[in-house]
């Protein structure tokens, strides 16, 4: 990883920096340029330059390219998005009222946050909003909101109507779906950092390699490539970064990627959580693929299940010898 990836992975620590620089000009004791330090645990002082666009975001519109803005840029935008949500929900207090800028939904923030109380009943509320099904991550929970599928009764008849087809159609694709756990002795930290390490991947999923296409692969539209198999036979799996989050102080990240092909389409992703001295890893696939039939698909499944076991019995072992 290079010092530059290292730098765009603490994206946060640029947030806070810029967060105290805009404070300082309020108090008229900025300094001249746009540069932060953060001294860690290792007495080191890291620099920021918080003018430099080095953090892919995400567009508004989800069919445009991804933009790289500054830390500054991007803490202006997320202060004025706030004021916005806080200025249309003062407005709003009555049906013919402008609709809220955002709605609680169902996240690991919420179990320590002061607004639970407030916001449990509305996502609890009939069956369920979409937020309460296992791994359903924002841009996914976006998604189905733009499709005006709100609640997990919604979902499952949108679902269920979704691979209907497959009942008569049972040689097009089938889908692979199947969840691995696995506990780690070693640090949420260390877990993290070789999950998004996808060329160390090829150290412990067997016959695999894996190259990054664009940036180091662990910012928000980066892609990056795996090729498994020998000789001929290989099966390329194209795939984007959706979703990335590292919490350091927690120790709990989560990452989500969108699989583009060009046989394997689906999105796949990881959790992990722990502390300083262990970890735990969720790890979940749910793709398509095509010319199988579906009968076929829980023999694929737990296949596919057991190959990912090995390959974290493998990373479990180097990272005990790495202790
Ligand atoms: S409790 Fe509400 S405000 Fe707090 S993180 Fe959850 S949805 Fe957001």
């Amino acid at each position: 990883m290079s010092w530059d990836g290292g730098l765009r992975r603490q994206g946060d620590d640029a947030i806070q920096l810029a967060h105290y620089r805009r404070m300082l000009e309020a108090c008229g004791r900025e300094a001249p340029v746009n540069l932060g330090g953060i001294i860690g645990t290792e007495a080191h002082v890291t620099w920021h330059d918080l003018d430099e666009q080095k953090y892919r975001t995400p567009p508004a519109d989800p069919s445009a390219k991804t933009k790289r803005r500054s830390a500054m840029e991007r803490y202006d935008f997320e202060f004025g998005f706030r004021i916005d949500i806080a200025d249309t929900a003062t407005r709003a207090t009555g049906p013919d009222d402008p609709l809220l800028l955002v709605e609680p939904m169902r996240s690991t923030e919420c179990a320590g946050c002061k607004w639970d109380g407030y916001c449990s009943p509305i996502i609890e509320a009939d069956s369920g909003d979409v937020s309460l099904l296992p791994r359903v991550s924002y841009q996914q929970w976006r998604r189905l909101r733009n499709n005006d599928i709100r609640t997990r009764q919604a979902q499952s008849f949108s679902v269920g109507s979704l691979f209907e087809p497959s009942q008569w159609q049972p040689f097009r694709m089938a889908l692979i779906e199947f969840t691995v756990v696995r506990d780690f002795a070693a640090s949420s930290q260390v877990l993290w950092d070789a999950m998004i390490d996808w060329p160390g991947h090829g150290d412990w999923i067997p016959a695999t390699r894996v190259v990054v296409d664009s940036g180091t692969g662990t910012e928000v539209g980066e892609t990056f490539t795996g090729y498994t198999g020998y000789g001929p036979i290989l099966l390329v799996d194209r795939m984007r970064v959706n979703a990335i989050e590292w919490n350091e102080t927690t120790g709990h990240g989560s990452c989500e990627v969108e699989k583009l092909g060009p046989v394997l389409k689906g999105q796949a992703g990881f959790v992990v959580t722990g502390d300083s001295e262990r970890s735990h890893l969720e790890w979940f696939e749910r793709v398509t693929v095509p010319y199988l039939p579906q009968l076929l698909a829980p023999v694929v499944n737990k296949m596919g299940a057991a190959g990912f076991s090995f390959g974290m019995r493998s990373l479990a072992k180097s990272l005990e010898r790495a202790r």
